[in-house]
């Protein structure tokens, strides 16, 4: 029997090879995570992480073993979340099943029940039926709605035991499912978080609506700050923007995250440029007022500043063209001097200029 090559390997394979050549030229690393990575990246089924991928390689030349964890925990990792499910899941059938078995043998003392009920009926209604065949029906009666009595309980103690695991295991499921958008550092969303939230407000319908617009932060050079300052001090300060992010950014519906190290970002729902705009000079004007002071000593360490690129959603925009609009009048913010917001508006007018 003659066999034929089988496209889908001949297609794996080529995505393999095209993975380790740029495993070898842009990655610090070459383990099964980075591999995993790579692959993903060819076969081009995210385009969100191929977007992250651009932008982290564009930025430093190559990818680290942290921005591989980074790309893989967001990506491809979900089995936390997943495994968490399949728990979920066989507790909650464990319940059902636990639940239905009490309700069978309910039925059936229920039903025994119904039938003692008649045998009493037919015999109370025969009038040659003796004193102590009476007795016997009556006693049976008594014993039988004990039963019922019992096992009717019995089942309420029993689902009320269930209503409380299956509420507790929703509450760990809600857990994890948080645990799984949230920065740990700053407590805002994560990569995976601002990306659901911009697709979500990207394919809302758009007839009857405002549109969405995007922020995107970048503290202003951040490196030289962890150099001077170390890079633990550096980290108090992603915690200080995000916290003014949170205070200066009151509209509802809004997602605040940290999307990559030192990139925060802020989808807005029904915002329009105008309104979006003035959020992000809120934001800024807020960072760049804050003195930043050592926790441990006390001594000043002046202030930190940041850019901001503000972009809308356009009729045919996806996901990704917003997001790279924003980035585009973000580096226009980045050239123009720092420390600035520019919008699409303003940053199309610096490009042509
Ligand atoms: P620019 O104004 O052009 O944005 O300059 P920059 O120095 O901020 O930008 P660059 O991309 O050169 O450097 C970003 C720095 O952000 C590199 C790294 O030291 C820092 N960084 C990234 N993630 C973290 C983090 O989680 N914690 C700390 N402390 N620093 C981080
Ligand atoms: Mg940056
Ligand atoms: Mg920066």
């Amino acid at each position: 029997m003659s066999q034929g090559p089988d496209p889908d390997r001949e297609r794996s394979l080529v995505l393999a090879q095209r993975s380790f050549e740029l495993m070898r030229d842009y990655c610090a690393c070459a383990t099964p995570r980075a591999y995993a990575v790579w692959y993903l990246y060819v076969a081009g089924t995210q385009p969100l992480m191929n977007d992250a991928i651009k932008r982290l390689t564009t930025q430093n030349g190559t990818l680290t073993a942290a921005d591989i964890d980074g790309l893989h925990d967001a990506y491809i990792d979900a089995r936390r979340l997943a495994v968490e499910v399949d728990r979920m899941n066989s507790g909650l059938i464990a319940e059902v099943e636990g639940i239905m078995e009490m309700i069978d043998v309910s039925i059936h003392s229920t039903t025994q029940y119904g039938e003692s009920l008649q045998a009493l009926s037919h015999d109370i209604a025969n009038t040659s039926t003796s004193r102590t065949r009476l007795r016997e029906v009556v006693t049976t009666l008594i014993a039988n709605t004990r039963d019922v009595t019992a096992n009717n309980r019995t089942l309420e103690a029993r689902m009320r035991e269930s209503r409380g695991e299956i509420e507790a295991l929703r509450e760990t499921l809600e857990a994890a499912r948080l645990e799984s958008l949230t920065d740990a550092l700053t407590g805002l969303g994560n990569r995976r978080c601002f990306e659901e939230a911009l697709q979500r407000a990207v394919d809302a319908p758009t007839s009857g609506r405002r549109p969405t617009s995007l922020i995107v932060v970048d503290i202003d050079s951040f490196k030289r700050f962890n150099d001077t300052y170390g890079h633990l001090t550096g980290d108090q300060v992603l915690r200080l923007v995000a916290i003014v992010m949170r205070e200066h950014v009151g509209l509802a519906g809004a997602t605040l995250a940290r999307f990559g190290g030192e990139e925060f970002s802020i989808v807005l729902p029904e915002t329009g440029l105008a309104e979006a705009r003035a959020i992000a000079e809120r934001v800024r004007a807020g960072v760049t007022g804050r003195e930043l002071v050592k926790r441990s000593t006390g001594e000043s360490l002046g202030k930190v500043t940041v850019s901001l690129g503000v972009a809308t959603q356009h009729g045919d925009d996806n996901a990704v063209s917003l997001l790279e609009r924003a980035d585009a009048c973000l580096f226009a913010a980045k050239r123009a001097g720092r420390n600035r917001t520019l919008d699409e508006t303003e940053a199309a007018l610096r490009d042509v200029a």
